[in-house]
This record gives structure tokens, C-alpha cells and sequence, in this order.
């Protein structure tokens, strides 16, 4: 596996021409088993495969964790060179934002719900650095996870409106056997700590169960309110049930037979903030 520090050195990697194969995936480091999915799709689907590995201080806020993200270089590298990924970009911050950065890319409908609604500024830090990341390695496909649902339909946005030539493809979510969605910041949780928050999945699919069932959109959510509050340590940020394509909350009570939802929620536990969705088609 070839490890790029710079972008200069990637680019005069001249990355053998694979007829239009190369398969990208972004990441943050702390790689689990979610990340792992995205790298085997992307072998699976094209020639080449190159992984970056950003923790990103663009998209976090201030008071966020930028400084205490888990950090787990080594394990990394070895779960990469184990999956024969092609080549790992690595770059330092200051080769990516230099001093006199001034650009940033903002969507300006589907960002301002959701999780742009709870951490403002976080999708135009992401869309920021993946139209970066996309114009440095210039691939064909991409591979994003569902478990950032609303981070997906935005990037599939972006690529749509500023014409990249670029396919983007949604993972699976992969799930601890609790169901509990893996994440990097699950390592900030306690083994108490995961299986209250295993309940987040359990809540979601009570969620898909009673809307199969045409219980009104409101009932629903109340209930799934109640399921997470009998757990003390829960603390809910937000519970959506909205529409797949726009993330326009249901207003009407039932959801059609031709309607694709989203029911996502973000929770607390002891200070850390969990996503996760189930998506009804
Ligand atoms: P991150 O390192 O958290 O920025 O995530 C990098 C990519 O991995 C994103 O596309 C995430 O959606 C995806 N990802 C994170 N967790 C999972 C998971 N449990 N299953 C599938 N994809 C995931």
C-alpha cells in the first residue's frame, strides 16, 4: 500500500490509468468495521482503491471534539494493508488548508435540517472538504456510509449540482450485534454506556414496525420518545420521520405507498452524541 502525505506526491503517483476504475473512500481514521465495508465495496467495484484518512477541524464546532477524535494510526494502517488497498492519502492540515484559506462550500436547503440544524457548520465542512478531496484524487466512485444519512443525500446533491463526474454509492450500515450502529465515537462509550445505546436501533426499528402498521406519524414518534426516555442515561437531541430524497419532515399522518422515508434520531449519552436511521422504501 502506498501512503501519500502530500498532495503532490499523490498526483505524480500518476495513478496507472484504470479506464475510469478508481474508488475512493474518505475517512476520519478510527477505522471499524463500517469504514471496512465502504474499502471492500470499493475493491469490490473498481481497480484501484485509495482510502484518506482527515480528521477534518473544518467541520467540527468549537466546543466539539476535534482535539480528543480517537486517533488510531497504526491499527489503521494495518487494517488497510490487510484489505490491499491501493494507496492511503494522509495529508497534514496545513497541506489542505493553507494559511490563507478562504473558500467554503455551503448547501443551502437540506443542510439547514437535521444535523445542520443541531451542529451549524458541520455540512459546509464536509462538503468543503470532500469537493477538496474529490478534485485531488479525482475518482470515479465514491463510497459513503447510510449511517451518516443526511451526509450521503448531501453529497449525492453536490456531485449532482457542481457536475462532478462522479458516482456516489451508499453502504449499509454495519451494526454491533446489539445493533448498535459502529462508529468511531463509540469509544468514548462504556460497556454500560453501549447497551443504552444499543436501544437507538431497537427504537428506530419499533418506529419502521408501527409506521408498516399505519400508526399516525405523531403517534409513532411519540412512542419511540417514551421507548428512549425510560433509559436514564438517554438524552434525545432530535427524532425525525421525513421524506428520503428532500428530508422534509412528515406533516401528513400516514406515509403513502410510493413515499420512501427516513426515520433517523441523534441521542446523548454521558455527553456523547449518537446517530442513527432506518430507512422505510
Ligand atoms: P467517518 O470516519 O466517521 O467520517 O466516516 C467515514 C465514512 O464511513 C462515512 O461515509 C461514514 O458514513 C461511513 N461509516 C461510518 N460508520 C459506518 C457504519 N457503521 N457503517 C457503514 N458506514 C459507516
Amino acid at each position: 500500500m502506498k501512503i501519500f502525505r502530500t498532495i503532490s506526491e499523490l498526483q505524480n503517483w500518476g495513478i496507472p490509468n484504470q479506464n475510469n476504475n478508481i474508488g475512493y473512500v474518505p475517512t476520519m481514521g478510527a477505522l471499524h468495521e463500517g469504514h471496512l465495508s465502504l474499502v471492500k465495496h470499493s475493491k469490490n467495484t473498481c481497480k484501484i482503491t485509495i482510502v484518506s484518512i482527515f480528521v477534518n477541524e473544518l467541520q467540527f464546532a468549537p466546543e466539539e471534539d476535534f482535539e480528543q477524535y480517537p486517533r488510531t494510526l497504526e491499527q489503521d494502517l494495518a487494517k488497510l494493508k490487510h484489505l490491499k488497498v491501493d494507496a492511503l492519502f494522509l495529508p497534514l492540515s496545513t497541506e489542505i488548508y493553507k494559511n490563507d484559506f478562504s473558500f467554503l462550500i455551503s448547501e443551502k436547503k437540506l443542510s439547514q435540517k437535521l444535523e445542520g440544524l443541531s451542529r451549524p457548520g458541520f455540512f459546509s465542512g464536509v462538503t468543503t472538504i470532500v469537493c477538496k478531496l474529490f478534485n485531488i484524487i479525482q475518482p470515479s466512485f465514491a463510497f459513503f456510509g447510510k449511517k451518516d444519512i443526511q451526509q450521503l443525500i448531501i453529497i449525492k446533491k453536490m456531485v449532482s449540482d457542481l457536475n462532478f463526474n462522479i458516482t456516489i454509492v451508499g453502504c449499509e450500515t454495519i451494526r454491533e450485534s446489539s445493533g448498535l450502529a459502529m462508529s468511531s465515537r463509540n469509544q468514548y462509550l462504556s460497556n454500560e454506556d453501549k447497551k443504552s445505546a444499543s436501544l437507538l436501533y431497537k427504537t428506530l426499528v419499533l418506529g419502521k414496525d408501527l409506521l408498516n402498521n399505519f400508526e399516525e406519524v405523531g403517534s409513532v414518534k411519540l412512542q419511540m420518545k417514551t421507548t428512549l426516555e425510560n433509559n436514564k442515561k438517554i438524552k434525545i437531541d432530535y427524532i425525525s420521520i421525513a421524506n428520503l430524497d428532500t428530508l422534509r419532515e412528515f406533516k401528513k399522518n400516514v406515509i403513502l405507498k410510493n413515499e420512501k422515508a427516513v426515520i433517523s434520531a441523534a441521542i446523548f449519552i454521558n455527553g456523547v452524541r449518537l446517530i442513527d436511521n432506518i430507512i422505510i422504501e
